[in-house]
């Protein structure tokens, strides 16, 4: 078809969309018309809870939102960014039209999606020709359906031939995905979000989930066991006030108080001999490197008591089931992935995972990061491969019928790398696709430097109006959740369809549809025939599975999974054609018929004690902490942490700022949390206008002295895109993962520095 076609089929009447009466899942066309018609099902787009939404049906789309009572993620329950999942669509800032950028007047221009896709395909082709395959590359998003993901990573890499792509799943779970893969030979979240009900003891570390993940906390309230429950972090969060015990500890002191939490629990003779001995590797190593971690070295660092410690050590005492949680205070570090493997350690010495109530569980931040992992293709090749490893590549060759010589023998250049490049001017040309890194990259001047040297910049994203979308040289309007189709992958490897429940403004389209475009317009489409619409995409993303710890050859369509309340993964299909070799099947429940339709209720990983490496055991894997790279000094006498404000708010704000009543939940004014010691020690008084400044930058906030910080500890809410000013770009050396939660700043009455 050509792109003349192309573009008139997207403008001709809507055939595609997946509309449900309840019970029933079938094809149809949205109405036009505001009178409540009907209800559908689909999946939040916001957050990994992955919350199953009733959506409520005008006779021109999508009219309004109620939880689904019927979901088995969230139980008729939903915070506020669910509640206003439609009314964010509405926006007056929502992109209708290409527009295309003079860099010399900034004037912003209307030009035909024909000529937007042909200057895109020329760019990137005349580019490559000129500065080879690493002179461009693409910035992706964890909040766009798994297909399109998909679509896009095989699109750049094999049909465009360029080598770099990253996703913002690099600022959040990227330390969780190369903790889990170092330490289980593969990137497998154990759990299921029963065990929140049904854990003895649950350690929250640097996890506010109150605040993050609402519907995670109401779980944990139904928990008929009463739990004790211990919250570890520097500030007292929402969490860490309804909770058991909250130890406040320093920033970034968790790495060295874990340690010796788990030289307590060696110590004390609470180690699980037979699962240690069966199931883990490096036990004795481990034994001797936490041996050296004193008392009195874990208490000063941390600023803790005594009694605190010994609560944490007794978190971990035998005969009961000890679940840990963590989220972006762990992720968002220096030493990220050693600090998630010491968690991960506890759990497997102690003997608490594989069990209901138990595991060592990382919580994802958005609402596909997980599909980022297993599809986008940028760090990992498609289906959790490595492009380094020739049987993969050869896989992937054959399964998705594209030339091996297509696909590249090396992984891209991380996030934080691929800025680097472009202020160096060696990557001249960024594609940012559904996110805002103007705003949310640590130390945001590095994105306004990557810029400057940039050639050509394209912005696809819902909203004209974000940091980024306003500097693209070209900007294309794309279509939001619920304006499209897809799956998505919640926290607890829970797939879920997300449906088209209202048609895009103007010409805006989904993202599927662009990438569909640019292949054509690239002259590449050839490679990607099959991916005619989203369904299909999943039905290669299932082939791609087979054999893998997170197959899911079991799926059949959408209709399935939505029949089901969502699918966890791995769903493989009983079926001998399927050879899943044998320590592959390790952790994995028994293989399903083809033919069940639903899920098999709630299922964790690594029930027989067997993990994904070649031996099958887990690795215990530990290195010496270190320093943050920016400590406090005498002039920046402060650790700057930041973290979610209110359960309202979304990252940089690109859609929760849209809504009136999420605004009005949300704080007025940048909030500057101090501790009072500090604050009287400065002369400053809460509610006052402050200058927090570092060497990167300055800002005013407001004062809010409580003892709900640690002393030398200041906190600010990460919405506001000043905050990226102060922040320190310092990564964990495995997973590169931006550390949010460290740089040293000052505080001081009077103007800016
Ligand atoms: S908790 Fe997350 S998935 Fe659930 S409604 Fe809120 S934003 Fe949506």
């Amino acid at each position: 078809m050509s792109l003349e076609n192309l573009l008139r089929a997207f403008d001709g009447p809507d055939t595609r969309s997946l509309v449900r009466t309840p019970g029933k899942f079938g094809l149809g066309q949205i109405p036009s018309g505001n009178v409540p018609v009907s209800t559908t099902t689909t999946v939040c787009g916001f957050c990994s809870t992955g919350c199953g939404l009733n959506v409520h049906m005008g006779e021109s789309g999508a009219v309004n939102v109620t939880p689904d009572p019927t979901y088995p993620v969230n139980l008729g329950m939903a915070c506020p960014k669910g509640w206003e999942a439609i009314a964010v669509l509405d926006a007056p800032d929502r992109g209708t039209v290409p527009l295309l950028l003079d860099r010399a007047t900034g004037e912003r221009k209307p030009i035909p999606w024909t000529d937007a896709l042909n200057l895109m395909a020329d760019k990137f082709r005349l580019l490559r020709a000129e500065h080879g395959t690493e002179s461009a590359a693409f910035l992706s998003t964890g909040q766009i359906p798994t297909e399109e993901m998909f679509f896009l990573g095989c699109l750049w890499k094999f049909g465009l031939g360029y080598l770099h792509a990253d996703s913002n799943t690099r600022q959040c779970m990227a330390t969780a995905h190369v903790a889990y893969k170092q330490s289980f030979g593969y990137d497998a979240p154990p759990f299921s979000y029963d065990d929140f009900e049904e854990s003895d003891v649950l350690v929250f570390i640097g996890a506010n989930p109150c605040i993050a993940h609402p519907i995670l906390w109401e779980r944990v309230m139904r928990n008929p066991r009463k739990p004790e429950i211990i919250v570890l972090d520097p500030r007292r969060t929402e969490t860490a006030q309804a909770a058991t015990h909250h130890v406040q500890m320093a920033p970034k002191s968790d790495l060295t108080l874990l340690y010796a939490v788990l030289r307590h629990v060696i110590e004390r003779g609470w180690v699980d001999r037979a699962f240690v001995e069966a199931s883990t590797a490096g036990f004795k190593d481990l034994s001797t490197f936490v041996s050296t971690f004193s008392d009195q070295e874990a208490l000063e660092l941390a600023k803790i008591s005594r009694e605190d410690l010994e609560i944490l050590v007794q978190a971990f005492r035998p005969g009961r089931r000890v679940s840990c949680w963590w989220t972006m205070g762990v992720n968002q570090s220096h030493e990220a992935v050693r600090t998630a493997q010491a968690i991960i350690n506890l759990c497997l010495v102690t003997g608490n995972i594989g069990k209901p109530g138990t595991g060592p569980n990382s919580i994802t931040g958005q609402m596909n990061a997980m599909g980022s992992r297993l599809y986008s293709n940028t760090s990992g090749l498609v289906g959790g491969r490595e492009f380094a490893n020739p049987e993969h590549r050869q896989e992937v060759s054959r399964i998705l019928d594209i030339p091996l010589e297509s696909i590249p023998d090396r992984a891209s250049l991380a996030y934080d790398q691929i800025l680097d490049a472009a202020v160096d001017g060696k990557i001249k040309a960024l594609w940012v696709i559904a996110t805002n890194p103007a705003h949310s990259w640590i130390g945001s001047g590095t994105f306004r430097k990557a810029r400057d040297n940039l050639e050509f910049l394209v912005v696809q994203d819902m909203y004209h109006s974000s940091e980024t979308a306003l500097m693209a040289d070209l900007y294309l309007p794309a279509a939001g959740w619920g304006e499209k189709e897809g799956t998505q992958i919640n926290s607890e490897r829970r797939i879920g369809v997300s449906k088209r429940v209202r048609r895009p403004p103007g010409q805006a389209l989904s993202d599927f549809d662009i990438f569909r475009l640019v292949a054509q317009a690239s002259g590449c489409n050839k490679m990607f025939e099959r991916f005619t619409s989203p369904e299909a995409a999943f039905g290669l993303m299932r082939e791609l599975s087979a054999g893998k710890p997170h197959d899911i050859t079991g799926i059949r369509d959408y209709r399935q999974i939505d029949a089901a309340g969502g699918i966890q993964w791995p769903y493989p299909l009983r079926n001998d054609r399927v050879a899943i070799p044998e320590n592959l099947r390790a952790g994995m429940p028994a293989p399903l018929s083809g033919e069940v339709v639903g899920d098999e209720g709630h299922r964790r990983l690594f029930a027989d004690g067997r993990f994904f490496t070649p031996d099958g055991k887990a690795k215990l894997l530990f290195t010496p902490p270190r320093n943050p790279e920016e400590m406090p000094d005498a002039q920046y006498d402060l650790v700057l942490t930041t973290g979610r404000g209110s359960s309202a708010q979304w990252h940089t704000g690109t859609r929760t700022s849209k809504s009136a009543v999420l605004r009005n939940l949300s704080p007025k004014t940048l909030i500057l949390e101090m501790n009072p010691l500090d604050a009287a020690r400065r002369g400053l008084e809460s509610g006052s206008e402050v200058v927090v400044g570092s060497r990167r930058g300055s800002l005013v906030a407001t004062l809010l002295a409580t003892p709900n910080i640690a002393a030398g500890a200041v906190f600010l809410p990460m919405h506001d895109r000043r905050v990226n000013i102060l922040t320190f770009p310092s990564f964990d050396p495995h997973s590169r993962e931006p550390s949010y939660k460290h740089a040293a700043v000052s505080v001081h009455k009077g103007p800016p520095l």
